[in-house]
C-alpha cells in the first residue's frame, strides 16, 4: 500500500501524457474532460487523474505505447 494524495491529481496536467505539469482548478472544465489552461492538452478527466496518481506512486504508466 502506497499512500498518495489524491488531491489535485485531475486538475495538474499530466507530464506522463505529454502535459506541462502546469496545476489549475480552470484546467478541469468539466467532471468528465480536463484541459489544461497553459499548454492546452485535452484528455478524459479520469485518465488524468489515474496517471498523476500512478506518477506520484513512482510507477510507470505504459498504457499508451
Ligand atoms: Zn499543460
Amino acid at each position: 500500500m502506497i499512500p498518495v494524495d489524491a488531491r489535485n491529481t485531475s486538475r495538474t496536467c499530466p507530464p506522463s501524457a505529454g502535459g506541462c505539469g502546469h496545476l489549475s482548478a480552470d484546467n478541469r472544465l468539466t467532471q468528465a474532460r480536463f484541459q489544461c489552461t497553459a499548454c492546452g492538452l485535452t484528455a478524459n478527466a479520469d485518465h488524468v487523474g489515474a496517471t498523476n496518481v500512478l506518477n506520484r506512486a513512482g510507477l510507470a504508466l505504459c498504457d499508451v505505447a
